[in-house]
């Protein structure tokens, strides 16, 4: 899909730092890491979401994906964590189907809700703050 990033990745017309080329599957760096090690896994056709999936064994190809970066990258035994976000309220930004696979660091659950963070980082206090100055 000719407006989409992670097309014009694959097709490489947008730079990326490709880790792993696998059977119409793409592994690249995360440009804003969230941790250590911050990969994503795509499918070199266009898919959009989770959602959009309609040959199921391209999910599975995925996961199979996922992991073996994971023994590669030396995280598989400490552990890993592989996230699928879909849809506005699922977090997803790029509407081409994705894995993120994060490791090197401990990871916590459940994911933290963003305005109960925001509070007890203290921010809006200070926002509140600013807003009144
Ligand atoms: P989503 O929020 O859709 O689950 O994740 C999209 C991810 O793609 C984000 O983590 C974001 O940092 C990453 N991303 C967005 N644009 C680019 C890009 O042009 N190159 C790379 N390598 N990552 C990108
Ligand atoms: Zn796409």
């Amino acid at each position: 899909m000719s407006g989409c990033i992670f097309c014009r990745i694959a097709a490489g017309e947008i730079p990326a730092e490709v880790v792993k080329r696998g059977d119409g599957m793409l592994a690249f760096t995360d440009v804003n890491p969230q941790a250590p090690i911050h990969l994503l896994i795509i499918p070199t056709m266009h898919i959009g979401s989770l959602n959009d999936a309609k040959d199921v064994k391209v999910l599975g190809e995925m996961l199979g994906f996922a992991r073996e970066l994971a023994q590669e990258k030396g995280i598989a035994t400490r552990g890993y964590r592989v996230v699928v976000n879909t849809n506005p309220d699922g977090g997803q930004t790029v509407f081409h189907l994705h894995l993120h696979l994060l490791g090197g660091r401990p990871m916590q659950w459940p994911p933290p809700d963003p305005l109960s963070a925001i509070a007890e980082r203290g921010d809006v206090g200070l926002s509140f703050a600013v807003l009144h100055s």
